[in-house]
């Protein structure tokens, strides 16, 4: 039986998609060859890896304003170093927003190469809530924050208004609601959270901020290299982009963004009233913070965690249980979570509640 899968990465994808991946494993475009063995400079490939990027442009509503998608290998900790690599002069100045473990993971790298300073952090608590009323230097070369905190909870639901560059990184809420993505000069996103297989981060990226900050960058680490060669530096992970390929033609086709961030509003809806109704379960993040996709909850009371988590294993739910530092639950509820399996998850909460 399928399960419910509330992995928080990798984590689900729609059917419809593993469907025809594993058809194109089998023999991709009716071409007599496997996905996994042609090359990726044949021109069905090519194929693939241009509509990739040029939909990624088109579903953020960036098509021809000087913007470029690309899909590259590293990680979103790889995208941790290129930042700064690509952005921050030689003895230059960084600013960032500490809000979560990868937040502070980003701002370790960006030490590495020069000025880093943490306009606002909610480490005092555990990150429990996003940062908020700081100020940017304007002489940084640019502002980074984090979206959605995958781990804690809680999501942006406001952006600063700066002059300087804005980073973002958007892995584990990329494509799931609508933002001006034009207020972004760089944003990447690892595919594993909402958009893919693991082995592919998106990066996109307003050309103009490149090429200024007169540092020597090694090829791979370098955005102008990536997309002088369109995304085929090197060997691209031709299956990862694939299948990223074929959730965003399954996010066109329900209606882009709008129609996908409508029913993730309906699904966060859902178990955030359960949380709230429920007395067993609090919600571990600040309520104007909370994520519509990484909902993390606590019980009220440990005694009956032995209880729920027999009940949500047999109910064939997967991939609850809290990062270690929260503890608790989390619920990821990506673009490809079925209400329907949201309703599962409540119907335990409830269930718990009528047998203790
Ligand atoms: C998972 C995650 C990362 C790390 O991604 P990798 O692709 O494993 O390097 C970075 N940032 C956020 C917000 C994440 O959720």
């Amino acid at each position: 039986m399928k399960k419910h899968n509330y992995s928080a990465g990798p984590s689900i994808l729609p059917q419809e998609v593993f469907e025809k991946a594993s058809k194109a494993v089998l023999d991709f475009n009716n071409s007599g060859l496997s996905i996994l063995e042609i090359s990726h400079r044949s021109k069905d490939f090519v194929a693939v890896m241009d509509e990739a990027r040029a939909l990624a442009l088109d579903l953020l509503g960036l098509t021809d304003k000087g913007y470029q998608a690309l899909f590259l290998q590293g990680g979103a900790s790889t995208a941790f170093i290129m930042a700064p690599y690509n952005l921050m002069k030689e003895n230059g100045k960084a600013a960032y927003l500490d809000s979560g473990t990868w937040a502070t993971a980003a701002i370790k790298e960006a030490k590495l190469f020069g000025d880093t300073v943490i306009v606002g952090s909610s480490k005092d608590d555990n990150y429990t809530y996003v940062p908020k009323g700081y100020e940017i230097p304007a002489d940084a070369d640019y502002f980074h924050c984090t979206s959605n905190n995958t781990i804690f909870g809680t999501q942006m639901k406001e952006f600063p208004a700066t002059n300087i560059p804005v980073v973002c990184d958007m892995s584990s809420d990329i494509f799931s609601r609508e933002l001006d993505f034009s207020k972004f000069d760089l944003i990447y996103a690892g595919a594993q959270k909402n958009m893919g297989p693991a082995g592919t981060t998106l990066v996109v990226v307003k050309e103009e901020i490149l090429g200024k900050n007169g540092r020597t960058i090694p090829s791979m680490l370098d955005y102008t290299k990536h997309i002088k060669a369109e995304s085929m530096y090197n060997t691209p992970s031709v299956f990862a982009v694939y299948v990223s390929l074929l959730t965003l033609q399954w996010i066109k086709e329900k209606g882009g963004i709008a129609a996908v961030e409508k029913l993730n509003n309906a699904k966060a809806e859902l178990l955030y009233n359960e949380i709230d109704r429920n007395p067993l379960f609090k919600g571990a993040a600040a309520v104007e913070d909370r994520s519509n996709m990484n909902v993390t909850f606590l019980l009220t009371n440990p005694d009956h965690t032995e209880t729920f988590d027999k009940l949500w294993k047999e109910a064939g739910i997967s991939g609850l249980p809290g990062h270690r530092s929260v503890g608790g639950y989390r619920a990821s509820i990506y673009n490809a979570m079925p209400i329907e399996s949201v309703q599962v998850l409540v119907d335990v909460m409830k269930a718990l509640e009528s047998k203790v």
